[in-house]
């Protein structure tokens, strides 16, 4: 499993590219990746092919192919042979290790035996993870920074929201009321960001921040910069429309990685702290596009039906004390499946109805009559819609 990963990731760099972010050191200790080369060129150091030049995000020779991958890794499987077996050459572990950082990998992964696969789309972005948890997230909580932090000298001073937009933002919450079939209802997004779910978020996106994020209470230079995040977000969420062309769907996509790339461009211009420039914005940048072309919508590959199907799994044996949790799921899903499609002739027809048909056709049947007792007659006090 450790070389499945290993095999398209480097210390400190993409899953997909062979671009270097830079670290930089936390307050307290250890140190955190950040990620820019959206405005300017950042100079790559690492690897080969590379070193010496300045490079930006996406930039062609950056960009890692199936078989970039497959030599990386035979090159890599060999110096571990010569590591651990001393064949044809021994070499030191720290020889072995500057290979590592020089491709990219420390072997090569077992499913490159598959002769469909291609290495460079074996796994793709978590969009989830990295843009409702990621992007959005930061978004917002930078907007919504504590005012005590903020000095006047700094140069993003102007970028968050004032109190008095802070109080209308929150008195917005009080009149959003979903109906029962929406799914989550909204939690105020200033208290309880922390307990989002990623559908919260999603809703968010798509429903709520119209309304709360609504005129002016965003300072002035993120407006623009919010709604084209939320354009692009649905972008990556929604399924296609069914009769739309490959060409359409590539216009489409290509659109959404511009405003994606613009927002990136934006914020870096604006100045904002180097903690913005995340990973999660990066993979977004450099590989949502490239994966489009490839596979297809990303909608189609959401985490969010894994999150929703492993909740049910928990919910349906969590709490129970099982030597194999998964055959006890399975098992369940079964039988619901079953007793789902159990069919039963209608005694009145005759046709055989399966149980969500018969509830179907029950629900059907039911019709209010306004002229039974307990309706009070029309023009009374209280008259009952029916
Ligand atoms: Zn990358």
């Amino acid at each position: 499993m450790g070389r499945l990963r290993d095999q398209n990731s480097r210390v400190g760099s993409c899953t997909w590219c062979l671009f270097e972010a830079h670290t930089e050191a936390n307050v307290g200790r250890g140190a955190t990746v950040r990620f820019r080369g959206y405005t300017q060129a950042v100079s790559q150091h690492f690897v080969k092919r590379n070193a010496g030049k300045s490079l930006k995000v996406g930039a062609r020779a950056l960009k890692k192919t199936h078989r970039h991958f497959v030599s990386a890794g035979s090159v890599m499987q060999a110096m571990y042979r010569m590591l651990h077996l001393g064949t044809p050459h021994k070499i030191t572990q720290k020889q072995f290790d500057e290979a590592a950082l020089q491709t990219g990998c420390k072997g090569l992964t077992a499913f490159a035996a598959l002769p469909y696969v291609d290495l460079s789309c074996l796994f793709t972005v978590s969009t989830g993870h990295a843009l409702l948890f990621g992007v959005v997230s930061d978004f917002v909580d930078y907007t919504l920074r504590s005012l005590k932090d903020i000095k006047p000298a700094d140069p993003d001073a102007k970028l968050v929201m004032s109190r008095e937009a802070r109080q209308r933002f929150a008195a917005r919450g009080q009149f959003l009321v979903m109906t029962s079939d929406f799914g989550r209802r909204y939690k105020c997004i200033m208290q309880y960001r922390k307990s989002y779910r990623m559908e919260d978020w999603l809703h968010f996106v798509e429903t709520f921040s119209s309304y709360i994020f609504k005129g002016d209470v965003l300072p002035e230079a993120l407006r623009a910069l919010c709604w084209s995040l939320c354009s692009t977000v649905t972008h990556y969420f929604w399924p296609r429309p069914p009769d739309e062309t490959r060409e359409q769907f590539l216009v489409a996509a290509k659109a959404a990685a511009c405003k994606l790339r613009a927002y990136t461009t934006r914020l870096e211009e604006l100045e904002v702290p180097d903690y913005m420039f995340t990973v999660n914005l990066h993979i977004c940048i450099c590989r949502l596009y490239d994966q489009e072309c490839q596979l297809g919508s990303a909608a189609g590959f959401s985490d969010l039906p894994v999150e929703r199907m492993m909740q049910q799994m928990k919910t349906q044996g969590g709490r129970m004390v099982s030597q194999a949790p998964e055959k006890h799921y399975t098992q369940w899903l079964c039988l619901m499946r079953a007793s789902e499609s159990l069919t039963e002739a209608d005694p009145a027809t005759g046709a055989k109805h399966t149980t969500n048909q018969q509830l179907e056709r029950m629900l059907a049947r039911r019709a209010v009559n306004t002229e039974a007792a307990w309706f009070d007659k029309p023009g009374a006090n209280g008259y009952l819609l029916g």
